[in-house]
């Protein structure tokens, strides 16, 4: 497997990526998780990042490219991965193509999971995140365990300061204005497949397995 998995925030993209990747037994590469580590750390990456990501904005194209260049270089993606909130932009897009070109491992699959905004709101209003792991619980529809510690490794699970209403409208923006552009970018290459996000998750595992070509 070498795919995208596209979509709004709140649409599902790490809850569905980790079943996907474990199925395919690639690696998930989330950029936002990754980002969020490197703030957690305190790193360089994760200074320059932390004002972009709590305005709701994108991290610059150079910056999310280049992490995006050295984790594929890894040996664990050398046999696939899942893109997960990664190409955002068309530039972003542009730097994929070229690099997946001279790897000589072209994508096979660009799936785009659409909810609609409501739907959204109250997705990421009610989402809990675990630090460590990435995997998300929603306080009505995916109940964290009781002791708020995550049921996958047991970390402390958090609210996301960029799940605060202004910041998600702000986010909903950025992803109309930059990342929607992208549904016509892979439509042109035959790579595109739009799944419905609303329903049960596994409902939308099986959609999105069935929507796979790779
Ligand atoms: P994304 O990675 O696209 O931002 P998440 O996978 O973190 O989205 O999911 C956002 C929120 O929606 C989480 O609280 C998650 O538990 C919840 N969620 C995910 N899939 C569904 C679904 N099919 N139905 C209802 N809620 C869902
Ligand atoms: P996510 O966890 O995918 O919702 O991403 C959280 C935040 O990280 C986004 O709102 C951006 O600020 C930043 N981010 C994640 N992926 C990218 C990307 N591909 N390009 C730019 N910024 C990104």
């Amino acid at each position: 497997m070498r795919a995208v998995l596209m979509g709004p925030p709140g649409a599902g993209k790490g809850t569905q990526a980790k079943f996907l990747a474990k199925d395919a037994a690639v690696p998930q590469i989330a950029t936002g998780d990754i980002l969020r580590k490197a703030r957690e750390e305190g790193t360089p990456l994760g200074r320059e990042a932390q004002s972009y990501m709590d305005r709701g904005d994108l991290v610059p194209d150079a910056v999310v490219i280049g992490l995006i260049e050295q984790r594929l270089s890894q040996q664990d993606a050398a046999q696939g991965f899942l893109l997960d909130g990664f190409p955002r932009t068309v530039p972003q897009a542009g730097a994929l193509d070229r690099l997946l070109e001279e790897m000589s491992q072209p994508l096979h699959d660009v799936l785009l999971i659409e909810v609609p905004e409501e739907a959204i709101v109250h997705r990421l209003s009610g989402r809990r995140t675990c630090p460590s792991c990435g995997r998300a619980y929603h306080v009505e529809t995916a109940p964290p365990p009781a002791d708020g510690r995550c049921g996958s490794c047991g970390s402390e699970l958090v609210t996301r300061p960029d799940d605060r209403l202004e910041t998600v409208q702000a986010r909903l923006k950025v992803y109309a204005e930059s990342t929607a552009p992208l549904r016509d970018y892979y439509a042109a290459r035959g790579l595109l497949r739009t799944v419905d996000g609303v329903g049960p998750v596994e409902e939308v595992t099986a959609r999105l397995k069935a929507a796979l070509r790779g």
